[in-house]
C-alpha cells in the first residue's frame, strides 16, 4: 500500500512536469507569435499540442513512449529555437534541464518496472545535439535577430526554468531513493509478520556488543513455543500467525526495552544484560519466569472464538570469557533442548 502511494507520487510528478511544459510552451507560443518568429510560433502550436496528449498518454501509464517523445520534442524544438533567436537566448540550457528528467524517468521505470529508459542514451543524444546546435549558432546568425535586452531577458526566464526542473526532479529523486532505502533497511532486519527485530539484525547486535569489554553483563535466552504445530494443526495457520503475534506482544510487554528478536519460525531470542545495581545479579532468570508464566495463564482469543492456551520453554545462557557466539547460542540451544525433554513449559538456566 505505501509502495502504491509512493509510485503515484511518483507518477504525479510527470504529470506536474507534463503540465509544466504545457505552460511553458503556450507562454513560448505567446511569446513567438508577438515577436512574430513564425517558425515557432508553428513548431509550438504542435507542442502546445503535444503536451496536452502527454496527459493521456501518463494516464494510461505509457511512460516509455512519453519519455521519448518528449525527449524528441524538446531536442527539436530546442535546436530549432536556438536557430531563430541564438545562443545568447539561452534555449539550449533545456538540453542539460531535460536531463534531470531523464535520469528521473530511469529510475522510476525501473521501480515501477516499465519499459527500461535507459538514461545514458539519452544523456548521449542530449550532449551531441547541445554541440550541434554550438556549432550551427558559431557559423549561423540567428534567423530572427532579437535586441539585446529581450536576449538578455529571454536568457534569464529559460535559465530560471531550466533550474527549477533541475531542483524539481533531484529533490523527488533524493526523496524516492531515500524513502526507498529506509524500507529496504526495515525490511531486511524485521520480521514481517511480529515487528519484532529479526535473526540478521540480532547477529549484527551480538557481534557488535561482543567487541565491548562489559561483554560479561549480557546473557541470551531462546524462547520456543510448545507444541505450537498443533496450534496449526488444530486451528489452522491463520490461527498460529496469530499466536505468534499475540507471543510477540507478551514478550515484548514483559521484556520492555530488551532486545527481543524472532529468530525463525516459533523461537525467539532475548538479550539482557545486568545493571549492576542488585550486587551482580541480573534478575534473568526472573524475568524469563515472568514470561513463563505469563503465557501459561493468558487465554489468547483468536476471532473472539477460539481460545488458544500457549506455554514455552525457554534456555538461558550467560555470557563466558572467551565463548564465540555460536558457542553462546548454542549453549542456550542445548538448556532450550533439556526443558523440552524434561517436560516443558519451564526455564532451564544451567546444565
Ligand atoms: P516443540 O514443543 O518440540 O517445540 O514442538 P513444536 O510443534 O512447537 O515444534 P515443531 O518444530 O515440530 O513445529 C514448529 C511449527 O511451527 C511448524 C511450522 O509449521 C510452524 N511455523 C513456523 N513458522 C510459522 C509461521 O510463521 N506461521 C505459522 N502459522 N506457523 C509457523
Ligand atoms: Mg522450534
Ligand atoms: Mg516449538
Amino acid at each position: 500500500m505505501d509502495a502504491y502511494i509512493n509510485n503515484r507520487a511518483a507518477r504525479q510528478a510527470l504529470v506536474i512536469v507534463n503540465a509544466f511544459l504545457l505552460f511553458l510552451h503556450t507562454c513560448m507560443l505567446i511569446f513567438f507569435a508577438c515577436t512574430k518568429i513564425s517558425l515557432m510560433a508553428y513548431v509550438n502550436i504542435f507542442s502546445v499540442l503535444f503536451y496536452v496528449v502527454g496527459f493521456f498518454l501518463l494516464k494510461y501509464e505509457k511512460t516509455w513512449a512519453y519519455t521519448l517523445a518528449t525527449f524528441l520534442e524538446i531536442m527539436i524544438h530546442m535546436f530549432l529555437a536556438v536557430l531563430c533567436v541564438g545562443w545568447d537566448f539561452g534555449f539550449q540550457l533545456y538540453f542539460i534541464g531535460c536531463l534531470a528528467v531523464v535520469f528521473y524517468v530511469d529510475y522510476f521505470s525501473v521501480r515501477l518496472r516499465h519499459h527500461h529508459v535507459k538514461s545514458i542514451g539519452f544523456g548521449a543524444i542530449s550532449a551531441l545535439v547541445y554541440l550541434a546546435s554550438l556549432m550551427v549558432s558559431r557559423y549561423q546568425e540567428p534567423l530572427y535577430p532579437m535586441s539585446s535586452g529581450m536576449t538578455f531577458a529571454g536568457l534569464v526566464v529559460n535559465s530560471v526554468m531550466v533550474f527549477a526542473a533541475i531542483i524539481f526532479f533531484f529533490s523527488i529523486l533524493t526523496m524516492l531513493a531515500t524513502y526507498y532505502e529506509a524500507r529496504l533497511s526495515e525490511q531486511a532486519t524485521h520480521d514481517n509478520l511480529t515487528g519484532m527485530v529479526n535473526r540478521y539484525y540480532l547477529v549484527d547486535h551480538l557481534e557488535a556488543i561482543s567487541a565491548s569489554e562489559d561483554m560479561h553483563r549480557y546473557w541470551i535466552a531462546i524462547l520456543d513455543i510448545d507444541d505450537f504445530k498443533g496450534i496449526n494443526d488444530k486451528y489452522g495457520h491463520l490461527c498460529g500467525d496469530f499466536a505468534l503475534r499475540s507471543m510477540a506482544e507478551t514478550i515484548k510487554e514483559v521484556c520492555g526495552d530488551r532486545i527481543v528478536c524472532r529468530w525463525g519460525g516459533e523461537e525467539f531470542v532475548i538479550v539482557g544484560a545486568e545493571d549492576g545495581t542488585d550486587g551482580g545479579h541480573d534478575g534473568a532468570e526472573e524475568l524469563l519466569e515472568g514470561i513463563r508464566q505469563k503465557v501459561a495463564r493468558t487465554d489468547f482469543r483468536y476471532n473472539d472464538k477460539v481460545t488458544v492456551n500457549m506455554t514455552v520453554t525457554i534456555g538461558l545462557a550467560r555470557y563466558h570469557e572467551g565463548q564465540t557466539l555460536d558457542e553462546w547460542l548454542n549453549l542456550a540451544d542445548r538448556r532450550l533442548y533439556r526443558g523440552k525433554q524434561s517436560g516443558k513449559n519451564r526455564v532451564v538456566g544451567t546444565d
